[in-house]
């Protein structure tokens, strides 16, 4: 998720290393390290913090050798710590490992290398790697070519999960191999140089010829050559791709704006959130959080207590928890339900939901509560975040950094993290049959190619943007768990066009503001659920009776000639098409505020992360 770059070559491997990562500080990060490999030794120098401090450390400039790999790391296991930065070593000291991305299965192979005699320093999943590796490549015998690769393929296929690694090893000082999944990784040329990056930035000062990785490809790097080798572990000639993206957008990964790599990154975030929890339709693994069915059955009510877009993101999660768990729930803003007195106490959970895990109002509506005697539970996307030091029970989405300001792949990630916390209560209290739950779960496997495919049909949602920019007004309805996604959606168009609108519940509109309804008014309406399709098609027949413009978003079977403007997004259950809903919607957003030129990224008066109250 955080930052990879690697050096093999004529010069010093550490200065190169270093001005990688500082390329890519914009990533966020909370620790850092560099390994290299000096008179057949492996050295390895980390440290808790930003690069400059990494710099400051003295026996760095000790560090000679011409061959390295360096990351910056955002931590998803095991808190910010020296430790746990990476690069991670064997037992032997004799391998080094830098690694992107989340090892679904640590816990199995942690046991496996336990009893095969490993020991474990730190609690990352990354340093089940190095080992996995060390115990390969000591069962092969020791003239075996190609020694050290067919080692890293075997650990690599014992890995669920996603990852992009960088390797080296003492016992071959002259090789790097890496390999990728689901995480990216790139390798740079120039002359006999190569360099190794997850992000084109870090290296494109050096060379723009650069090799893509494919999923599942693996990488031998040498003085001499590059052998790659692909899923199979069949070798392969790759085309070197000339980068002509200038730095800006490079850091962007040739996206023009953060907000639109985000938007196209939740198909990622959603697969890492669901997989450190459930990887096929087994029971949810929620590690340690102590939830019990007396606990869950002595309950009167949940509250679900958030600001902004994660407020709405309890809104869209309120009807699975109630259908689930029978538990009725609230959701309320923070800074409201602090000041409100709510009645609550020990049988009130309350979960509070903060991606940066610092917003000043929903940590303290979460300290007042644990004074009324509620349990606690946090939602983050930043380990060890102020709300995991506070709360009974932290669950991290795995969003990676997020560094637009409005929210995209955070709010579709802790969505899906509530959607499996519901299921997981569910399945404690046994109030419902197994093949629901597991239905559930099927779909929430599905849920990142069905985004894939929302987001490769952008044409009529770009073409709407161009029709409605000048606007100043404009509204959006829905009904049941399609409103809370209209509220979502209208945050995300007045944060980032300053185009003001409204969300309604569909059938609310004749009781008031469809006495703003006139000639070219826009009304923008979600359709996903199958029992109110009828009804919410008059609504919108009502508007364009009166000279509305529409568009729909819909997983539904509607009259494309009747009605312009569809928006066709793949089937899913209502309980979970918000996760679907709102990715055009985000789209729409992007790029109406794309046609009035503005700072997408930085909108005004807005901050990434609020701490004031
Ligand atoms: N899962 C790994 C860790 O927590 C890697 C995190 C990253 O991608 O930076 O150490």
């Amino acid at each position: 998720m955080c930052g990879i770059v690697g050096y093999l070559g004529s010069s010093k491997a550490c200065p190169i290393l270093i001005n990688g990562l500082l390329k890519l500080e914009y990533r966020g990060y909370d620790s850092a390290g560099i390994s290299t490999i000096e008179n057949n030794k492996i050295m390895c120098i980390k440290n808790k913090g930003r690069v400059k401090e990494l710099q400051n450390i003295e026996e760095i400039n000790s560090l000679n050798g011409s061959i390295g790999i360096a990351h910056t790391r955002w931590a998803t296991h095991g808190k910010p710590s020296s430790i746990n930065a990476h690069p991670h070593l064997d037992n032997s000291k004799t391998f080094s490992v830098v690694h992107n991305g989340i090892i679904e299965n640590h816990r199995e192979l942690r046991t496996f290398l336990n009893n095969a005699g490993y020991t474990f320093l730190s609690e990352t999943d990354t340093e089940v790697i190095p080992n996995l590796i060390h115990y390969y490549y000591s069962k092969e015998a020791s003239n075996e070519a190609n020694r050290f690769v067919k080692s890293v393929k075997k650990a690599v296929q014992d890995l669920k999960g996603s990852y992009a690694i960088a390797v080296i090893s003492s016992l071959e000082p002259d090789k790097i191999i890496v390999a990728r999944k689901d995480s990216p990784l790139v390798i740079g040329v120039k002359n006999n140089d190569k360099y190794i990056a997850s992000d084109i930035p870090a290296i494109l000062e050096y060379t723009n010829n650069i090799y893509i990785l494919d999923d599942g490809d693996i990488a031998e790097l040498s003085s001499n050559q590059i052998t790659f080798y692909d899923k199979n572990f069949n070798v392969v000639n790759k085309n070197i791709e000339v980068i002509t993206w200038d730095a800006k957008s490079a850091c962007k990964n040739g996206y023009e704006d953060y907000m639109l790599k985000e938007i196209y990154e939740q198909p990622t975030a959603i697969r890492e959130t669901i997989g450190t929890i459930l990887d096929d339709c087994k029971k949810c693994n929620f590690g340690n959080i102590n939830i019990t069915k007396d606990y869950l059955a002595s309950l009167s009510r949940i509250y679900i207590i958030a600001c902004g877009t994660a407020m709405h993101a309890g809104l869209a999660v309120k009807p699975i928890f109630e259908r689930l768990t029978s538990i009725p729930v609230e959701v309320d803003v923070a800074s409201e339900f602090r000041y409100r007195n709510p009645l609550i106490d020990e049988h009130t959970l309350i979960i509070c939901i903060s991606q940066s895990g610092e917003t000043a109002d929903t940590i303290a509506a979460l300290k007042n509560s644990k004074l009324c005697g509620c349990k606690t539970i946090a939602i983050s996307n930043v380990i060890g975040s102020s709300i995991s030091r506070e709360a009974d029970f932290t669950l991290y989405t795995h969003a990676g950094p997020e560094i637009a300001v409005a929210s995209t792949k955070a709010y579709t990630s802790q969505i899906t993290i509530l959607a499996l916390l519901a299921i997981y209560f569910a399945e404690v209290l046994e109030r419902h049959e197994d093949t629901i739950i597991q239905n559930l779960k099927e779909e929430i496997l599905e849920l990142p190619s069905k985004v894939s495919i929302i987001l490769e049909n952008t044409d009529l949602i770009k073409e709407f943007a161009k029709k409605i920019y000048k606007e100043k007004d404009l509204f959006f309805i829905g009904r049941s768990v399609d409103y809370a996604t209209t509220m979502e959606a209208s945050l995300k168009l007045k944060e980032i066009s300053y185009i003001h609108s409204d969300a309604y519940q569909s059938g609310e509109l004749k009781h008031g503001p469809i006495a703003l309804i006139e000639d070219d008014v826009t009304v923008i309406g979600i359709i996903t659920d199958k029992r109110l399709v009828d009804k919410s098609i008059s609504n919108i027949q009502e508007v364009i009776t009166r000279g509305a413009k529409t568009l729909i978003i819909t997983n539904q079977e509607i009259n494309n000639e009747i009605f312009p403007n569809i928006v066709h997004i793949p089937k899913v259950n209502p309980l979970l098409s918000p996760i679907l809903s709102i990715i055009p919607l985000q789209l729409l957003a992007y790029y109406v505020s794309k046609e009035k030129g503005l700072d997408i990224d930085k909108p005004r008066n807005l901050a990434k992360s609020v701490t004031v109250e």
